[in-house]
């Protein structure tokens, strides 16, 4: 366990290793902002279900290390989930109602996971502020809400979704897919690109705009919301202002990789491939 920070900010960034440059972009700002970098590397076991990819999620982490040591990171923590988890570990936080919407759907006892943990490695590493990425919107709203509710004293940023050039949100998971894959996956950033534009160009039904997006997507659905970003509601009838569209789809079989994306689909200056943020 760190000390309070005395004088200094400290910055913290969890994560679950395999970073790529989404990580880099939360470890960028953090940097910027705070005088003490801390980054975790854990794959947490608790926010896998019994049929995901825990044993099989990339771990790279001599790579890791040295990309931490290049973005000038203080302290890097990679505990043994064992270290964390003592053999009677039973408490868990839930959160709520949205924890079992839209990804929580499909993934019954991920946000549960990830709530747990994140107060855990909170409570650990004592930071002033903490890093999450907009990639796993539901995810950056769930920990705002915990912070807030529990009265958490750290302050939580929200970093903007990195792309590759064709669109695809970095993930660690990309790995899993070939390179035709790759390409294949940007449609879910299409889809909501083309829903901005449409919106832009004065379409505002919320089922025509459903009807727009699908056609762009050619993987395996899991599911595909208009929400309010303020409440993370869905948004039912038209679209007005705050409005963010949530995909999550499959590709492939073997193995059958889960992805997710979203983007801002109400306001006027952001969807441009190679853009890094909506
Ligand atoms: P993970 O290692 O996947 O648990 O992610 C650790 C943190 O990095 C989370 O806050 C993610 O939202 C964030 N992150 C992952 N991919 C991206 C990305 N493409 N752009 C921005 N942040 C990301």
């Amino acid at each position: 366990m760190l000390d309070w920070p005395s004088s200094l900010k400290r910055a913290f960034v969890p994560t679950m290793g395999a970073l790529h440059n989404g990580h880099l972009a939360l470890l960028r700002e953090a940097r910027q902002e705070c005088e003490e970098v801390v980054v975790s590397i854990l794959v947490n076991p608790l926010q896998f279900g019994t049929d995901e990819d825990f044993a099989s999620y990339p771990r790279t982490l001599e790579r890791d290390l040295e990309l931490c040591h290049e973005a000038g990171v203080d302290i890097v923590f990679c505990p043994l989930a064992s270290d964390i988890y003592h053999p009677a570990f039973d408490t868990r936080i839930c959160g709520g109602w949205l924890a079992k919407q839209y990804c929580g759907v499909s993934r019954p006892i991920f946000f549960e996971g990830v709530l747990t943990v994140v107060n855990i490695l909170f409570n650990l590493v004592r930071p002033n502020r903490a890093y999450f990425g907009e990639k796993d919107f539901q995810q950056l709203f769930l920990i705002q809400k915990m912070v807030r509710d529990l009265w958490i004293p750290v302050h939580i940023v929200g970093v903007p979704v990195v792309r590759e050039s064709n669109g695809l949100a970095l993930s660690s998971r990309n790995a899993y897919l070939t390179r035709e894959q790759r390409q294949e996956a940007s449609c879910l950033y299409q889809a909501i690109c083309t829903v901005r534009e449409s919106v832009l160009e004065g379409e505002k039904s919320i089922d025509t705009l459903r009807k727009i997006a699908l056609k762009q997507i050619s993987l395996e659905l899991d599911y595909l919301e208009f929400v309010s970003e303020i409440s993370l509601k869905p948004i039912e009838g038209f679209v007005s202002e705050n409005v963010r569209l949530l995909i999550a789809a499959y590709i492939g079989n073997k193995p059958r990789v889960r992805l997710i994306d979203n983007g801002i689909v109400s306001d006027s200056n952001a969807c441009q491939l190679g853009n890094r943020s909506l």
